[in-house]
């Protein structure tokens, strides 16, 4: 499973749509999209996804079964009336629960113009137009400016408002001579996926499964039917303050977040915030001051009581990324020494 893991853990969801949606939907979009779409790739990406599957089919261990698809997932479609369509659960679900595995609709490359990816656009088949006009775009005045300046149409805030923008693995396969320089980041969008709502103390977490190009959601806490499923759209947001968080939001999405958290009452924001710059703390503290191996584990242990407190399940990304491998063993080794006390 090293493959597998290791592969996770870079997402980086820069564009996403907003959750202060107004725009127009057909009643007919609150169905899931069917999966069976094969993902439409820019042909300059194409040979690099190519040898990212083949190196992903040597790895045995990750290609011999399908566990990882979900054939019904327990997730629809509704419209919020104030903020668009959102994602809710069809039934109760259970803590680790894998809700679905997606294979993108699109997926196109950094750095590409706005005539580029117009005329790609233009060129997809009209299902998957169809798909992609049904997804939500961004109506703040930012995003509105660009589309008159790029002289491009709509599907610009729609890819800007739906995107994930990631952080490309490098290949582990080996090849006498030269290649091309790898892409390093890439923007992918999802028929169903796209849609879930963000929120600054998400129920769900995401990963790319770059084994089999498919974006898995997983439940990080137990959710009752009929309730909201929401990711974290942006990393390293547990270090920001509300005001912190509502800004970056803003900038890149172009919504104000209205999550449960950040419409909560002052005192509560007032606490999260506290915390939220404690942890902020503590893993400057961790990464610079000298600590020894007792006061590392210490201040481990008080993020961990943090972030529990603040009700924050997802795995959460600092500043320093060795820190955030350091706190994902840390917890890990920790809950299986209570499972082995229990035992
Ligand atoms: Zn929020």
């Amino acid at each position: 499973m090293y493959f597998r893991s290791f592969l996770r853990g870079v997402n980086r969801k820069q564009f996403s749509y907003s959750n202060k949606r107004t725009f127009f939907f057909n009643a007919a979009s609150t169905q899931l999209v069917g999966s069976s779409t094969t993902p439409h790739i820019v042909p300059s990406l194409i040979p690099y996804m190519v040898a990212l599957l083949l190196a992903a089919t040597n790895n045995n261990e990750n290609c011999d079964n399908m566990d990882h698809i979900v054939a019904d997932p327990p997730l629809e479609l509704y419209d919020t009336k104030s903020a668009g369509i959102a994602v809710r659960a069809s039934r109760d679900i259970k803590r680790g629960e894998l809700l679905i595995s997606e294979l993108p609709l699109l997926i196109w490359e950094e750095g590409m113009s706005p005539e580029q990816l117009r005329h790609w656009t233009d060129q997809l088949t009209p299902s998957a137009r169809q798909t992609l006009f049904n997804l939500s775009k961004r109506s703040d005045k930012l995003a509105i400016e660009a589309e008159e300046k790029d002289n491009t149409d709509e599907s610009a805030r729609i890819r800007s408002a739906n995107g994930f923008d990631l952080e490309l693995p490098g290949i582990p396969l080996s090849f006498h001579g030269k290649l091309p320089p790898q892409p390093t980041r890439a923007s992918f969008l999802f028929p169903n996926i796209s849609r879930i709502n963000h929120s600054c103390l998400p129920s769900c977490g995401h990963a790319l499964d770059w084994t089999r190009l498919r974006m898995e959601i997983f439940a990080m806490r137990d959710i009752h039917k009929g309730e909201d499923i929401s990711i974290e759209y942006l990393p390293q947001m547990i270090t920001l303050s509300t005001e912190e968080r509502k800004a970056k939001l803003q900038t890149t999405f172009g919504f104000s977040c209205a999550c449960q958290l950040c419409s909560s009452d002052n005192e509560t924001i007032e606490q999260s915030d506290r915390r939220r710059k404690q942890l902020k703390l503590s893993s400057r503290n961790l990464f610079g001051a000298g600590l020894n191996r007792q006061q590392m584990v210490g201040e481990l242990e008080r993020m961990r009581v943090i972030l529990q407190e603040e009700g924050y399940k997802v795995l959460p990304e600092f500043e320093q990324e060795n820190i955030s491998k350091a706190y994902a063993v840390f917890t890990q080794m920790r809950s299986n020494f209570i499972k082995q006390d229990e035992e």
